[in-house]
């Protein structure tokens, strides 16, 4: 019988994140319509970092990021965003196992 895997949210549950408040190490770059890349950050993102507002804009909370890097690929080279990694002593640390 196949080893029960689990759902992704609960093994994300298992992570701990050391937030360096006030200091995010990613910012979004002001826009009036986001790109559409931008724009599927806010499904791709596997954090749930990204989210569109009402008004049509994407914001980022990076509290949880796991640093994986896929928008950064995506949205550095554009200039749509700013990444960089969290200080050290902050950001993610993965419960492996
Ligand atoms: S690095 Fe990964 S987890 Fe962090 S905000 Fe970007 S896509 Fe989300």
């Amino acid at each position: 019988m196949a080893k029960e895997l689990g759902r992704v949210e609960e093994k994300l549950y298992q992570n701990r994140y050391i937030v360096d408040a006030g200091k995010p190490h990613i910012a979004i770059e002001p826009h009036t319509i986001p790109s559409r890349n931008l724009l599927a950050m806010t499904k791709v993102c596997p954090a749930g970092c990204y989210a569109e507002t009402d008004t049509g804009q994407v914001e980022i909370v990076s509290d949880g990021c796991l640093e994986c890097g896929t928008c950064r690929v995506l949205l550095e080279p554009t200039g749509e965003i700013t990444w960089s990694y969290p200080r050290g002593g902050f950001g993610v640390l993965f419960k492996f196992g």
